[in-house]
């Protein structure tokens, strides 16, 4: 059976198409958010969500979150002594979903469907496959993340719908699509976005605000224990700022409790340079699908980051109108995913829905010509496939020498709107042997492929030699060879994890152990007695004992949060 997996900055989530519908997958804590986050135990074991992110907080060195950032990148995290690329740490992630999956569905999971921001580029999408292929999980198809999320909406009533537009700010990126829904066909009219762009960033703000309010003394801690305790806090801060009207930023480090309250203005104030970016992305989508904002039928917000007030009042002024909140802006992706699921196992409730997709940005290669003076001008892009075209789209462009017996020609291939190569994105190069001829005489044909995962192929044929090529984008950066790949593969597979059924009981003590650093004094003394007790109820084995004890323990946690509050 396949699934469909909403793989996020912040959270992940898998849902399967049963029985004519989408339906989301608990974990084994019975949550249907998994965080993105990935911890090392000292002895090499794995924890993967929830209890990686709360020990985020006590062993900050031996945990990894926010890593999709990073995805098609060379950026590596060092957790304890290993080392993991991105798509490594998201390939732990994939395979705890797939369990999940496996133990919820009853039946082997043998593919998925995972959703990539629209606006990933090819680099970070052939990572979000590498991926998959290290969990062991094959991706059969990438989709983006607002159509999957117009498609959870669309299928919500199958009526025809005027253009509506998807607005997806989560963790660590921002999409802007623009969708038609007309005799079942789902059409993605416009995509743009800003793949630096999300909740994050505005948390970096907050930090900026308040921490020069602390009178912090940075010499005195650890740089890196500091700045996840900084990024702990306005993370609460931040929500806490959604509900009302002032916020607490506070944190816990060493002996010493730091704390100031933010106001709502101030933050608003602060991150209005982010709010700004806002606007750009939904101008292009917009200007490129020739819709105006007030043809628009609905706005449809997908994505955490969309519940901060000051989002939704950008919004709102965008637009001239209030947000529609008929889909959950959590599960929205990962319901999308396992529609698609079930349109490419033909389910028969999907008979009559179809769905097209576009390229979001201009694919094209590097181009020389010579200026009215007959200078030869390098670095400039020439477009082959340009954005917005519908997928799967194959366009051909010919090229041809610019030197008299000229014995090479290099294609360079680039992402991007800027006329000049070197301010787009560089995806790969591909150099041919040409026959030494005059100038102009030998023609190159260059032939790009964009599939419906958002992959791109480049193959090149040279008629006066007859000679083809092809291109599998050149990975310098951070890409791996097939043969790394699988001794890497193994390398993640033989990582030690915590059988499913103990899942409740390490994610409780992971959290009591960072409810015990964010505590001081006779809260400390009893979190520690209540964590040494929970522990020997444990090593006696006795699954009601431990269950009974586990309710306890919950629910003083519980309590002690609540209490830091009042
Ligand atoms: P991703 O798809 O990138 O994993 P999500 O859609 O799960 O992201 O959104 C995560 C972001 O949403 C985080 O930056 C988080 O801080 C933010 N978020 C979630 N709930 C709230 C809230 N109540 N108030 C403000 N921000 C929130
Ligand atoms: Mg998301």
């Amino acid at each position: 059976m396949r699934i469909g997996i909403d793989l996020g900055t912040t959270n992940s989530l898998v849902a399967a198409f049963k029985d004519g519908a989408p339906v989301l997958i608990p974990n084994a804590l019975g949550e249907v958010l998994t965080p993105s986050a990935v911890s090392l135990g000292e002895d090499g074991t794995l924890f993967v969500g929830r209890a990686a992110l709360d020990r985020q907080l006590t062993h900050p060195q031996a945990t990894a979150t926010t890593f999709k950032r990073h995805m098609g990148t060379a950026h590596r995290r060092k957790l304890g002594k290993r080392e993991f690329a991105p798509e490594e740490l998201s390939a732990l992630v994939l395979q705890s979903l797939k369990r999940d999956a496996e133990a919820f569905l009853g039946t082997e999971v043998t593919g998925a469907v995972v959703t990539v921001p629209a606006y990933f580029n090819d680099r970070q999408r052939k990572a979000t496959r590498r991926a998959g292929e290290l969990a062991g999980l094959p991706i059969d198809r990438l989709i983006n993340e607002p159509t999957a999320a117009a498609l959870a909406f669309g299928i919500s009533d199958r009526d025809d719908h005027e253009p509506f537009l998807v607005f997806d700010l989560g963790g660590g990126t921002f999409d802007v699509s623009i969708v038609e829904i007309f005799d079942g066909i789902i059409e993605v009219r416009a995509s743009a976005g800003d793949n630096r762009l999300g909740g994050e960033d505005f948390n970096e703000a907050l930090i900026g605000l308040a921490e020069p309010r602390l009178g912090i003394e940075r010499q005195r801690h650890d740089a890196e224990l500091l700045r996840t305790r900084l990024l702990a806090a306005a993370e609460t801060c931040r929500r806490q700022l959604t509900d009302a009207d002032s916020g607490e930023f506070a944190l816990t480090i060493g002996e010493e409790r730091l704390a100031t309250t933010v106001a709502t203005d101030e933050f608003e104030a602060q991150v209005a340079g982010l709010v700004a970016r806002l606007r750009e992305p939904v101008l292009r989508a917009l200007r490129d699908s020739r819709i105006r904002a007030d043809e628009l039928s609905d706005v449809v917000l997908v994505g955490g980051a969309t519940r901060m007030p000051v989002v939704r009042k950008a919004i709102t002024r965008l637009f001239g109108r209030f947000p529609n909140h008929r889909v959950h802006p959590d599960e929205a992706v990962a319901l999308g995913a396992a529609v698609q699921v079930g349109l490419m196992d033909r389910d028969i409730h999907l008979d009559e829905v179809r769905m097209t997709d576009i390229c979001p940005f201009t694919l094209g290669v590097e181009a020389g010509s010579y200026d009215p003076r007959g200078v030869f001008i390098t670095g400039q892009f020439s477009p082959i496939i340009e954005r917005n075209t519908p997928i799967p789209a194959s366009r051909e462009q010919t090229y041809l020498t610019v030197q008299d017996k000229q014995r090479e020609i290099a294609i360079e291939v680039y992402q991007g709107e800027s006329r000049l190569v070197s301010d787009n994105v560089k995806l790969g190069c591909l150099t041919l042997k040409v026959p030494p001829r005059p100038a102009g005489e030998v023609v190159v044909n260059v032939r790009f492929s964009y599939d419906l995962s958002g992959l791109l192929e480049v193959d090149t044929f040279i008629p006066a030699t007859g000679e083809r090529a092809n291109l599998t984008i050149a990975d310098d950066e951070g890409g791996m060879p097939q043969a790394e790949l699988e001794k890497r593969k193994a390398a993640l597979a033989a990582l030690k994890i915590h059988p499913r059924e103990d899942a409740m009981n390490v994610a409780l003590l992971a959290r009591a152990e960072r409810a015990y650093e964010d505590h001081l004094g006779p809260q400390r003394e009893h979190l520690s007695g209540m964590i040494n007790h929970f522990r020997a109820v444990i090593e006696s084995q006795d699954p009601r004992a431990i269950d009974e004890a586990r309710k306890q323990f919950s629910a003083a946690l519980d309590q002690l949060e609540a209490e830091r509050f009042l």
